[in-house]
């Protein structure tokens, strides 16, 4: 399974998952919990303790909207692919006006064009980025516009979703005020929990936002401080989900960090290495552009993306994920994401394109 998320699990994230279900209230469980959020801020590298909501990754990208965007915001929406355009509709329920700088899909943002947004908007107050927008497979320079925007002052959200784990990102490094990420990509575990880390600025904001969202699902608030001992949850937490966490940032902690961006960043060089010996194209415009966690390659003309990826895996049993959005249709991408990522794999898809795309009359 070589797609683009979910992604396998970890065969340890798949024992956790075994484990005995505690009670909720359980000062053993309190204790537990506390634990996991602990290692989740280590992993992250931020000073305060980062929230688990309970729901994809997209609930926490549209709490964080509802929590920190206000009524008289204005927000500077960045878009590059899907996840990127996706976030205005949210931005445009909360804020007061959102200004969009889009580039095509296959390329990046520059940090200059977000420089001149903001000095010919100065009441621009929040700005949005997706790290790695995934239908693209294309990476945007998170630390040089983090330094951009924090230079401005305004607030930063970042959706780091198939970035944070299989390579350098982290929250405080970006400038990042809320920074989102998943438990199903790069960590290698299930999906089904969102992982966001605040900056106290932000909590501050959130704070002072008479219309950030209490009493609901949608709630980043409710959360605060859930790992407190002797506070009781919002809701009951996804018990089995957060021994499959801990299960992967434990194993995430183990192998190392960098060697773990390491093996995301080789797998993905000999993915595109082999695509482009095969005399296939890249989806982003340049190289250079293109993500460690995926890699979209544009479908020849000689066959459509379906027919390829069905005889990937029927005739090879290797499955990749379509294009979505704009790029359905054009590309296929290869996920490199966890126990994905390893360069063996990247080499044995190579191959089997070469097989497919070879026969004369392909599939
Ligand atoms: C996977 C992903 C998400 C989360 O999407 P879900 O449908 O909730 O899994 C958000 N942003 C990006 C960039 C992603 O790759």
């Amino acid at each position: 399974m070589l797609t683009t998320g979910p992604v396998p699990a970890y065969p340890e994230v798949l024992a956790a998952l075994g484990k005995p279900v505690l009670y909720d209230y359980h000062p053993a469980f309190q204790t537990y919990y506390a634990g996991v959020v602990e290692k989740l801020r280590q992993a992250l590298r931020t000073d305060n303790n980062p929230v688990i909501m309970q729901g994809e990754a997209i609930l926490g990208i549209e709490a964080a909207a509802a929590a920190l965007i206000a009524r008289n915001d204005v927000v500077l929406n960045l878009v590059s692919g899907v996840y990127g355009k996706g976030f205005a509709s949210w931005a445009a329920r909360y804020g007061r006006e959102v200004v969009e700088l889009a580039v095509p899909y296959d390329e990046i943002i520059d940090p200059q064009a977000v420089r001149e947004a903001l000095r010919s908007r100065p009441d621009i107050s929040i700005v949005s980025l997706c790290h790695h927008d995934t239908p693209s497979g294309t990476l945007n320079p998170l630390h040089e516009i983090g330094a951009v925007v924090a230079g401005h002052g305004a607030y930063l959200i970042v959706d780091a979703v198939s970035s944070f784990a299989g390579m350098d990102a982290h929250p405080q490094d970006a400038h990042a005020d809320i920074f989102i990420t998943s438990p199903s990509k790069c960590l290698g575990s299930t999906p089904g929990l969102s992982l966001i880390a605040v900056s106290e600025r932000a909590w501050n904001k959130i704070e002072a936002n008479p219309d950030a969202p209490l009493g609901s699902f949608l709630s980043l608030l409710a959360w605060k401080g859930a790992s407190e001992p002797g506070r009781p949850f919002p809701v009951t937490p996804s018990i089995a989900e957060i021994y499959a966490l801990d299960a992967a940032l434990d194993r995430y902690t183990r192998e190392g960090p960098e060697n773990v961006w390491t093996r995301h960043a080789q797998t993905a060089s000999v993915a595109r290495e082999g695509l482009l010996g095969l005399g296939l194209s890249l989806w982003p415009k340049q190289e250079a552009w293109c993500a460690p966690t995926a890699t979209a390659f544009k479908v020849p003309d000689s066959i459509s993306d379906v027919a390829l990826r069905d005889s990937l895996l029927h005739d090879h049993g290797i499955l990749v994920s379509l294009g979505r959005g704009e790029t359905a249709g054009k590309i296929l991408r290869i996920g490199h994401m966890g126990a994905s990522a390893e360069p063996g794999f990247a080499r044995t898809i190579v191959s089997a394109l070469s097989g497919i795309l070879s026969r004369p009359l392909h599939p």
